[in-house]
């Protein structure tokens, strides 16, 4: 069952275009990789399936119903960056609440989500730290509380690892993928490594140029890459 459904999506700033006549599918509950070099267009679709870009054609559905035109607060996604966007004068628990604010939730139940959310993610015992009191692996999994919080329906992931030393994103990696699984919730994944995809993906969706150029499971793309680019961008043949 398709959950998230992307077709014909394109993009140009100014002379370049950016992403090009994109078509994708995901099933509910399913975590894809949209795996690419630097510049091919990751970021960009990422922003479109949130709303903070608009496309310049093509369509975006969930569940069957089209949300290319909705204001980015009313589809249901969250979304976790690179850097991390947290409020450095907010300590854990209020940067994770701020995600509710916008609901208008009795503070006990606020109190009670955060808590639980708090718990999903391992960070007992630092709800009342400065954002400047946490290391970047800590800080990463505040900005995903934040994102889950609200009980997204899908969650979009860009780069969320890539500023981690080695040892804290293989930690990390399990942890998105255990309470991914957990929540049976409908992921996409960016990155530009290609380790990191093998490990982490249901299944992978390579970029080159902003266009699609293989989709498939992590073993049939490393053992079948479908071009020359996808062999040499994922070490296919050593
Ligand atoms: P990736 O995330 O794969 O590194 P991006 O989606 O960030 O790629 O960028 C793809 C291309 O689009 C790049 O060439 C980038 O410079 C360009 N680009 C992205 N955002 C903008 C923007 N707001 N204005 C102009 N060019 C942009
Ligand atoms: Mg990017």
């Amino acid at each position: 069952m398709d959950y998230l459904r992307i077709a014909g999506l394109s993009k140009t700033f100014g002379r370049t275009t950016v992403l090009d006549q994109i078509d994708c599918t995901i099933a509910e509950g399913e975590l894809v990789t949209l795996l690419g070099p630097s510049g091919c267009g990751k970021s960009t679709l990422l922003r479109c399936i949130a709303g903070l870009t608009a496309p310049d054609r093509g369509s975006i559905s969930v569940a069957g119903v089209d949300i290319t035109g909705m204001a980015p607060q009313q589809r249901g996604i969250g979304m976790v960056f690179q850097s991390y966007a947290l409020f450095p004068n907010l300590n854990v628990r209020d940067n994770i609440a701020f995600g509710l604010s916008m609901q208008r939730l009795p503070a006990t139940e606020i109190a009670r989500r955060v808590a639980d959310i708090v718990a999903l993610v391992e960070l007992q015992g630092h709800e009342t730290k400065l954002v400047h009191q946490l290391s970047g692996g800590q800080r990463q999994r505040v900005a995903l509380a934040r994102a889950l919080v609200v009980r997204p329906r899908i969650l979009l992931l860009d780069e969320p690892l890539s500023a981690l030393d080695a040892r804290i994103r293989k930690h990390l990696q399990q942890q998105i993928r255990r309470i991914q699984q957990q929540l049976k919730l409908t992921t996409v994944f960016v990155t530009h490594d290609q380790e990191e995809a093998m490990i982490l993906s249901d299944r992978i969706v390579v970029m080159e140029g902003g266009r699609i150029v293989q989709q498939g499971s992590a073993e049939a793309i490393y053992t079948r890459p479908a071009s020359a680019f996808v062999a040499g961008f994922m070490g296919s043949f050593n």
